[in-house]
């Protein structure tokens, strides 16, 4: 698997509404594999593939296919900058504040990419009372410290720039873990799936359209206009989902399993999959052999569901692959999960 592209992808800062370089980095990558690109208003980088070998009668209407890829990370907006130089921020994106000691960070500016750490104010353990000890900060009392003077800070740092965790992308046996893996994954997923039916000379009738959205963590909000603007007949949200199948969880809840294959996403609380397409995805997944899953995620949601509902709607469906720790700095998926999202995008889709 092409694991230099996801640890490029993984680390490469991009929030909510500052997914550019993201974008930069994706449109490089893609060069041959589509027909048109275009980025809307947005910020999502919409590109389709005509169809290969086979196709439509004249006048027939190609069945459209839109595969959802978030693009943007769960991150921090600088709200404030006080006098000796430290950065207060508001959240794109939801955090568990349990996980917000001791961060290391990238603080992204116009005059380049500054090192810093994140901490809650207050006192350190060695003066700290029992009752701070106890205590889960708020994400409007964490610092970003810059180790750099006031006023450099107040030169370099504005309102609305925007930092990330610095944490590398490591590989830990067939597990890879990465604070972006949510949802580089998904944009891994969107071009290795088109350059394995590329590479395979795949036909397909249907038109494939991948769409790398912006603001997925704030609200889905790039796929509604993607999905408006490709006014697709079958949607795809790709995205990491739930493993819980870890000590401490009961086995009832542990919406997947590591290891045991892509997961077939019935629901969440945003939309409920097109059952026969569900089906469909199910049988392929048997006939070629590819470990898969059904999974329903209690709460949350994702793309699928701004494909399913905007302008006349769509069939929609989601292909997940289960990810610990998730939303935190150290979100661990297993390779073989996502050679399964691969391979069964690149084998189901063009046969829609
Ligand atoms: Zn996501």
């Amino acid at each position: 698997m092409n694991i230099d592209l996801l640890k490029r992808l993984c680390e490469t800062p991009g929030v909510p509404g500052r997914e550019e370089r993201v974008r930069d980095l994706i449109s490089k990558e893609i060069k041959g594999l589509f027909d048109e690109v275009k980025t809307d208003a947005m910020g999502n980088l919409i590109c389709k593939r005509s169809a290969r070998g086979k196709g439509k009668a004249k006048g027939e209407r190609a069945t459209r296919v839109l595969l959802l890829c978030h693009m943007d990370q769960i991150g921090f907006y600088v709200r404030d900058v006080d006098a000796k130089g430290f950065i207060r921020v508001v959240a794109a994106g939801g955090f568990d504040t349990r996980n917000l000691f001791s961060r290391r960070m990238t603080l992204v500016t116009d005059s380049g990419d500054i090192p810093c750490v994140m901490n809650p104010g207050g006192r350190p353990v060695h003066i700290a009372s029992e009752a701070d000890k106890n205590k889960i900060p708020e994400v409007k009392e964490l610092l970003v410290d810059t180790g750099l003077p006031a006023d450099q800070v107040k030169k370099r740092v504005k309102i609305g720039d925007y930092c990330v965790y610095s944490d590398p992308f490591i590989e830990l046996g067939e597990k890879a873990a990465s604070p972006a893996m949510d949802n580089r994954i998904a944009c891994w997923l969107g071009i290795e799936a088109v350059r394995e039916i590329e590479r395979k000379k795949t036909a397909h009738a249907c038109e494939i359209y991948v769409a790398f959205t912006t603001q997925e963590e704030v609200g889905l909000r790039g796929a509604k206009t993607s999905s408006h603007i490709v006014d697709c007949d079958i949607g795809i949200g790709i995205d990491v989902t739930l493993s819980c199948d870890v000590p401490g969880v009961p086995e009832d809840e542990r919406v997947t399993e590591q290891g045991k294959g892509v997961g077939l996403h019935v629901m969440d609380s945003s939309f409920i999959a097109d059952y026969k397409l569900i089906d469909d995805m199910e049988k392929t997944a048997k006939k070629a052999r590819i470990p898969h899953q059904r999974t329903i995620l209690a709460r949350g949601g994702q793309d699928g569901a701004a494909a399913q509902q905007t302008g006349r709607g769509a069939r929609a469906v989601g292909v997940v692959v289960g990810t610990r720790y998730i939303h935190t700095t150290c979100e661990m998926i297993h390779k073989k999960d996502l050679i399964a999202a691969r391979d069964l995008l690149a084998t189901w889709v063009p046969g829609l």
